[in-house]
């Protein structure tokens, strides 16, 4: 299934705006071109991916924050990363984030709701990709998600296509 990102995260953005306008989050997605960015994922999974990561970088992200989104081609695969610059992750906690249920021990993510099941589904959804995800996080500057995910080019693209006919 080829899937555009870069629409997938435009509706994203619409759906957050409520609660991202309310923290007065400026959220914004990077791309080399403008136009599609297609790539080889399940439209749904890869959707809920990028709400989960785009969630938490709100949630958790400072009031008058930034939430940058940016989507690089290389060759064969899509960049992408999911940044902000909030609070950070103390480095003790950044090895069982993905785990279940997980949740930073912070009066912070206590009061915010959610169950910490977030990213273990991120990296659940990502392995059926075959997909890594990385994360760097630095106390008081921010947090980076990124993984990549392989690129669906125009001629594949096109012969998709044909074989459908
Ligand atoms: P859920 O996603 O199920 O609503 P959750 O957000 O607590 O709950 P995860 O998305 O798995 O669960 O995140 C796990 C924990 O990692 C969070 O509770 C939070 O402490 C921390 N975390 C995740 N993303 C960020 C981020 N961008 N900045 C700071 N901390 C984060
Ligand atoms: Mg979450």
């Amino acid at each position: 299934e080829r899937v555009d990102l870069a629409q997938v995260v435009h509706e994203i953005f619409e759906q957050l705006e409520k609660i991202a306008s309310a923290k007065r989050t400026f959220l914004k997605l990077r791309v080399d071109r403008p136009g599609p960015i297609w790539v080889k994922a399940d439209l749904q999974r890869i959707n809920q991916v990028m709400t989960n990561l785009i969630e938490n970088a709100i949630k958790y992200g400072n009031e008058n924050g930034k939430v940058l989104v940016s989507l690089e081609e290389d060759k064969k695969h899509v960049l992408v990363a999911v940044k902000d610059d909030g609070p950070g992750i103390p480095p003790e906690h950044l090895s069982r984030i993905f785990e279940r249920f997980y949740r930073v021990e912070k009066s912070r993510s206590k009061d915010r709701g959610g169950t910490g099941l977030g990213l273990a589904i991120v990296k659940h959804i990502l392995n059926a990709h075959k997909a890594k995800i990385t994360v760097m996080s630095k106390i008081d500057k921010g947090t980076t998600f990124r993984f990549k995910l392989e690129r669906m080019e125009e001629l594949k693209l096109a012969a998709s296509k044909q074989n459908v006919q």
